[in-house]
């Protein structure tokens, strides 16, 4: 029989650093090299194969999130964040919808759309026919474009025509949809509206501009549900509290803009630490959080008829599992063994039910005890190293701050220097 691995693990954070790599090698069945590669930073040669000009590296801490159960199953969560209190923040949230179930999340195929923009079209209306008339044609030199895509089952699927007014005059927008299976897909899918380019012109008599994929991968969208506890939470007045705070995010884009912040607290995180495009996946969630015409939240809430909370995240997530740098980066490829995933679109899962735990967790302690409380310690540690402090002493500085709730930088040095004295 299989051992069933659970992913809620109570006192993680108190544990040292070994004991807590321990845990992750266990759960994940990480070899002892692979465990060990976490100390290691990315070699230079690869570094300089990924980007240009390379003179280094630059790291950022990675913390692993407990307690997430996702449709059905225990996941540990690498989270690649300079941030204090994401990463607890998120596993508290996680224990909490643990109680009613845990997230239950689905996405739509991985479905990219490319853009083609033509210009100086003689005549709309029969360019749009003869587009259709050849859609066979076209989807057919797309699919030319990457062999290998095409026998995993993926490839160019469908086009859409958009007629848009521009100070320019009328324009026409083609957009190419491609599955593009366990890839983000930018690269096949510019290949393949490139490759379109002179057949567009043949067929319309226009000009061809932008051949490139669009962030706003709606056609890629992922959701995530969970029921928090009332309980948990503090009873239902505290449900209620929670509400209040969220329907300013659902209707004032000033707040929406903060509120959908803390989703990419999580969301970008996970994305960093599995090697994907972070600036893709922000520019598609803050388009899609505007899809209506005005910026609102990318969450939903309500609460259901036994008083606990209802949660629900919808946004589009261009993310893979081939590709880009998440072959290339060894610990984006040992991030992806700890979360056990297998395609692109259960990546996608865990990625928008991480975003949708950081949100709650937001604002539940907005509606109650404030962020500031949970970001105190780490924070006060950060002003202690400022002030100078090392080894134990950061501690100490850091401690007595957190008891005068007073964390400023002048405080700190205060208590270095009479620390210092009664050595
Ligand atoms: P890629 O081209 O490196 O890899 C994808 C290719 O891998 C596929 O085309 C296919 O040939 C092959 N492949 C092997 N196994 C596969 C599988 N199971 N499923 C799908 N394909 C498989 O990567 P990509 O995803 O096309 O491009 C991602 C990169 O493009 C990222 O680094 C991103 O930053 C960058 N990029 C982004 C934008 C943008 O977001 N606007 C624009 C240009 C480039």
């Amino acid at each position: 029989m299989t051992e069933q691995k659970t992913s809620k693990i109570s006192g993680f954070y108190k544990l040292s650093i070994e004991k807590r790599r321990e845990l992750i090698q266990h759960f994940a069945g990480l070899t002892n090299e692979e465990i060990n590669a976490f100390t290691k930073s990315l070699p230079l040669e690869t570094a300089d194969r990924m980007v240009e000009n390379v003179v280094g590296t630059f790291e950022l801490p990675l913390g692993i999130a407990v307690n997430f159960l996702i449709n059905g199953k225990d996941y540990l969560l690498p989270m690649a964040t300079e941030e204090s209190s994401v990463v607890a923040a998120a596993s508290n949230a996680a224990k909490i919808a643990r109680i009613k179930g845990g997230f239950t999340a689905e996405c739509s195929l991985p479905l990219m759309i490319g853009q083609i923009q033509l210009l100086d079209i003689p005549d709309m209306v029969s360019a749009s026919k003869e587009i259709l008339a050849h859609k066979k044609k076209i989807l057919e030199v797309a699919n030319l474009q990457d062999k290998i895509l095409i026998d995993l089952g993926g490839g160019a699927r469908d086009i859409e025509i958009r007629i848009l007014d521009s100070p320019l005059g009328k324009m026409m927008v083609v957009h190419l949809i491609v599955d593009v299976r366990d890839a983000m897909g930018a690269n096949v899918v510019n290949t393949m509206c490139e490759a379109l380019a002179p057949l567009f012109e043949e067929l319309t008599g226009g000009r061809v501009r932008l051949k490139i994929l669009t962030n706003l991968a709606d056609k890629r969208i992922v959701k995530a549900k969970a029921v928090f506890d009332k309980e948990s939470m503090g009873g239902e007045h505290v449900v209620d509290a929670f509400l209040e705070s969220y329907t300013l995010a659902s209707i004032d884009s000033y707040r929406a803009a903060t509120h959908n912040k803390g989703i990419m607290n999580g969301i970008d995180a996970l994305v960093i630490a599995t090697g994907n495009d972070f600036r893709a996946i922000e520019a598609g969630a803050h388009a899609y959080a505007a899809r209506d015409g005005y910026y609102t939240s990318l969450t939903r809430y309500h609460k259901d008829e036994n008083g606990d909370l209802v949660g629900e995240i919808e946004l589009p997530l261009a993310v893979g599992i081939v590709g880009g740098a998440a072959n290339m980066h060894p610990t984006a490829k040992l991030c992806r063994k700890i979360l056990g995933i297998t395609s692109a679109q259960e990546l996608a899962q865990v990625i928008v039910s991480l975003g949708l735990a950081q949100n709650f967790a937001a604002v539940f302690a907005l509606s109650t005890v404030g962020i500031q409380k949970g970001h105190m310690s780490l924070h006060a540690k950060n002003i202690a190293v400022m002030a100078g402090a090392q080894g134990k002493e950061i501690e100490q500085v850091s401690d007595q701050m957190v008891l005068e709730k007073k964390i400023k930088l002048d405080r700190a040095k205060e208590i270095l220097i009479q620390l210092r004295k009664t050595r």
